[in-house]
């Protein structure tokens, strides 16, 4: 795409670098906020800076907050023996209005996934296991998407997990395989939550 201003160039090839957003889309965005008054690009751009600059990730469950320790975990209300096994932020704001929830969570940061590079040292998995051995835990739920990667990502945590006195669970298959978790209708999230299955028993149903 030819454009008559480098500054404009620069400014669509930064925005068609996120997800979903293509170049004539980056070039839309940067059109309309010419025309708002300097203040609107100003805000977006501090609102940005901060995000990236001042966020922070729960030292208890790695979910995003504000703080050292996040809203859920900081909670009394919440039962910190139950542990729901999600990949990302997102997974947390799903299960979360289901409203159905009671316990904490630990976020992973991603699945196990060799063709992309990511191993399992490139997630938070080890403060889990570490949270396990210390003996608070007396149920893990894993709520991974069904697909391959989150297979293997459970399986690998179960092995590090299995011998100690904990108790694995995985969500009911209302989610199809291969659907993303956030994706699921809260109704389908809620129920797959409270009718899980023992993970040993999931295995055998494979
Ligand atoms: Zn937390």
């Amino acid at each position: 795409m030819e454009l008559p201003s480098k500054l404009l160039e620069n400014a669509v090839n930064e925005i068609s670098q996120l997800p979903g957003i293509g170049k004539r889309t980056a070039l839309r965005l940067v059109l309309h906020l010419l025309r708002q008054p300097v203040e609107q690009s100003e805000d977006l751009a501090n609102a940005l800076l901060k995000v990236r600059g001042e966020i922070k990730y729960c030292s208890g469950c790695h979910n995003i907050s504000d703080k050292e320790i996040c809203q859920i975990c900081e909670n009394p209300g919440r039962d910190k023996s139950l542990v729901c096994v999600v990949e990302d932020v997102r997974d947390v704001m799903a299960i979360e209005n289901t409203g159905t929830y009671k316990g904490i969570y630990h976020v992973l940061g991603g699945k196990i996934n060799p063709i992309e590079g990511i191993g399992p040292s490139q997630l938070n998995i080890v403060s889990l296991v570490e949270k396990v051995k210390s003996n608070d835990v007396k149920e893990v739920i894993f709520a991974l998407s069904s697909t391959m990667e989150g297979d293997t990502t459970i399986f690998y945590i179960y092995k590090q997990i299995k011998d100690y006195n904990v108790k694995t669970s995985t969500i009911a298959r209302g989610i199809a395989v291969g659907d993303e978790l956030e994706y699921a209708d809260e109704v389908t999230l809620g129920r797959s939550l409270q009718h899980r299955i023992p993970y040993e028993q999931s295995l055998n149903q494979l």
